[in-house]
């Protein structure tokens, strides 16, 4: 990111010759006992008894959910919760035709909602929800508070929350707010290259039978085919009950990141707020190592791979290629991009300190 720079997190055991394949969920779970072991113990510990909170701030699509739960799922399933708001306020989408559910919503939020919009207001902007109509942030907090009440005692990893400069202020309250009171809380700060999300979304698709999502630059499926007459290659969903489907590119994802600027330059506001919080520990969080530092941080299974598609005329048949994925991030400099795993390594590493295990 421009302006502040995250500290690059050095994952590499120098001399070591173990390699891991990081898609392989047995495996990575050998990576992060080789890596992490010492403080992973530690943090189950510290759940058997205590919670905490963390707010997750990276850009739109910057990966903080998989990260998130990576973390919950390397650490402890029981006792983390990861609370998407985006997916907590989605919910709302389908309550309206249910007479139940809509009359529950509005007996809580007689009680609990304080504020200064009319609830009429509210439940109005809550329907007709789009990009543009912002649900007031007091609304977000009493709605976040319900679901935190239902989950029985967690740990949170809060994704989506503070979203507007003035629910900054508002976060420092929020472990008061839900009685979360003497829980420790932490900004964890993510710091990915605009270039990596739009080629996320770029190259992104999507199996139109069961909606996996894949990316045919990034991850690809087992099976590769070639569309001779438009002359390009689909990636075919692994899912065997979609028997062979090609998965296909959403509508609007071929602009990449041209329609969320605003959004992305909101959020690096929000993560530049959050920098200069006192008082509150933080956990900086990159996603990307400049080519001429990776040596000396990273091991080489640890960068993302690009995959790249031939397709023999003779053999009939599409060849895959795959190098490290390079390009260049905020400043220009030319960085490889890390896989998920050696993220959460930095993750877990850094909140075992600030948690002062
Ligand atoms: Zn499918």
């Amino acid at each position: 990111m421009k302006d502040i720079e995250f500290p690059i997190f050095k994952t590499k055991i120098s001399g070591s010759k173990k390699k891991f394949d990081l898609t392989d969920v047995k495996e990575r779970q050998a990576y992060f006992e080789l890596k992490a072991g010492g403080e992973i113990k530690k943090l189950r510990e510290y759940l058997k008894e205590n919670t905490f909170i963390v707010y997750l701030l990276g850009k739109k699509n910057s990966g903080k959910g998989t990260y998130a739960k990576m973390f919950k799922e390397v650490v402890d399933k029981d006792k983390i919760e990861h609370l998407s708001i985006g997916d907590l306020v989605r919910e709302f989408d389908d309550i309206w035709e249910n007479e139940e559910k809509k009359k529950e919503l509005i007996v809580f939020l007689e009680k609990n909602y304080r504020g200064f919009l009319p609830l009429e207001k509210i439940l109005d902007n809550l329907k007709n929800r789009n990009t543009k109509t912002l649900l007031p942030s007091e609304l977000i907090l009493a709605l976040a508070k319900k679901e935190i009440a239902g989950m029985g005692k967690k740990a949170l990893f809060v994704d989506g929350f503070p979203r507007e400069m003035d629910q900054v202020s508002y976060s420092l309250f929020f472990r008061d707010l839900i009685d979360y009171r003497d829980d420790p809380d932490i900004f964890v700060l993510i710091d990915v290259p605009e270039t990596v999300i739009d080629e996320r979304i770029k190259y992104r698709v999507i199996c139109p039978l069961c909606q996996t999502s894949r990316n045919l630059k990034l991850l690809p499926t087992k099976k590769v085919e070639y569309g001779r007459k438009e002359k390009k290659f689909y990636l075919i969903c692994d899912n065997s009950d979609c028997k062979g489907a090609r998965m296909v590119t959403k509508e609007g994802d071929e602009l990449g990141i041209e329609p969320i600027k605003e959004r992305l330059e909101k959020d690096e506001g929000l993560i530049k707020r959050a920098f200069s919080l006192y008082g509150i520990p933080k956990v900086l969080l990159r996603n990307s190592v400049p080519v001429d530092k990776a040596k000396n941080f990273v091991a080489d299974y640890e960068i993302t791979p690009e995959y790249g598609y031939q397709w023999d005329e003779k053999k009939k048949k599409v060849t895959i290629t795959e190098k490290p994925w390079q390009v260049p991030d905020d400043s220009g400099v030319p960085c490889y991009s890390l896989m998920p795993p050696p993220v959460v390594v930095s993750l877990i590493k850094q909140t075992t300190e600030a948690l002062g295990l």
